[in-house]
């Protein structure tokens, strides 16, 4: 550190990408050198470099994505009340994991987010408040803690990278729901989702296909020959799949 002691009202810390002294004039975390022109992060008592990602999913384009997250978790019933919104999520972002297709992690306490580097490799760029529209989320947990849990050498300093997600809200089957999709490529988390509708489906599936399986067994054994079992088999085909299609029309 090379916090000036001779001036303790007005402290100053190295920027960590040319090593000027920046003065902590105010509390705000986010800086630029006025040196080299560094967008910066003040961390636990230093300076971090920040960067962050451009979205390149409009929030229009939220309730269509979350149609297609919702699919791929076999969730066909019908949605209502769509919310979206853009956050910047905080990212610890350490050189270990750079261009290697790693999970980063999340600063964000209790809502960790795995996040695959692939996703913005390349995209990264300074950090630009005018630019970056959207909520910024500021990190609940230190670079040093994302470090630790990340495995990281000392010497690898990371940087702080704000990821751009929409977070949506929506209701379903009169329950309301949350879902955070990333705003690179649609990608979905959720920590709860309405239920599968195809396992109901497939619950009244399995019983129905159950009882029909006995049936078959009680006509084989209780009828007199194989014929007779033969030409009872058709009728009890047709009355189950009769009523598999009504069970499947009730359930959509
Ligand atoms: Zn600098």
């Amino acid at each position: 550190m090379t916090s000036d002691p001779s001036n303790a009202a007005n402290p100053r810390l190295p920027c960590p990408q040319c090593g000027a002294a920046i003065t902590l004039a105010d509390d705000q975390p986010f800086r630029s050198c006025e040196h080299c022109s560094a967008t910066l992060f003040l961390d636990l008592g230093h300076f971090v470099l920040h960067a962050y990602v451009a979205p390149r999913l409009d929030v229009r384009s939220a309730p269509g994505a979350l149609q297609r997250f919702l699919k791929s978790a076999e969730i066909t019933a019908p949605v209502s009340e769509v919310r979206a919104e853009l956050v910047y999520l905080p990212f610890a972002v350490f050189a270990r994991y750079e261009g290697t297709g790693s999970v980063l992690l999340t600063l964000l306490g209790g809502r960790s987010l795995p996040f695959d580097a692939r996703a913005f490799s390349g995209a990264l760029e300074p950090y630009d408040r005018a630019k970056a529209r959207g909520t910024i989320l500021e990190p609940e947990l230190t670079l040093e803690e994302g470090r630790t849990l990340a495995g990281a050498a000392p010497e690898d300093q990371g940087r702080l990278v704000h990821v751009p997600f929409h977070q949506i809200r929506y209701s379903c089957a009169g329950r309301s729901y949350r879902a955070v999709l990333s705003a690179l490529d649609g990608s979905g988390h959720a920590e709860v989702l309405p239920p599968a509708s195809t396992a109901s489906l497939d619950r009244s599936y399995a019983a129905w296909a159950a009882a029909a399986t006995l049936v078959f067994l009680l006509e084989a054994a209780a009828l007199p020959s194989a014929s007779v079992a033969m030409a009872m088999m058709a009728p009890t085909i047709l009355f189950f799949w009769w009523f598999l299609a009504g069970v499947q029309r009730a359930n959509r």
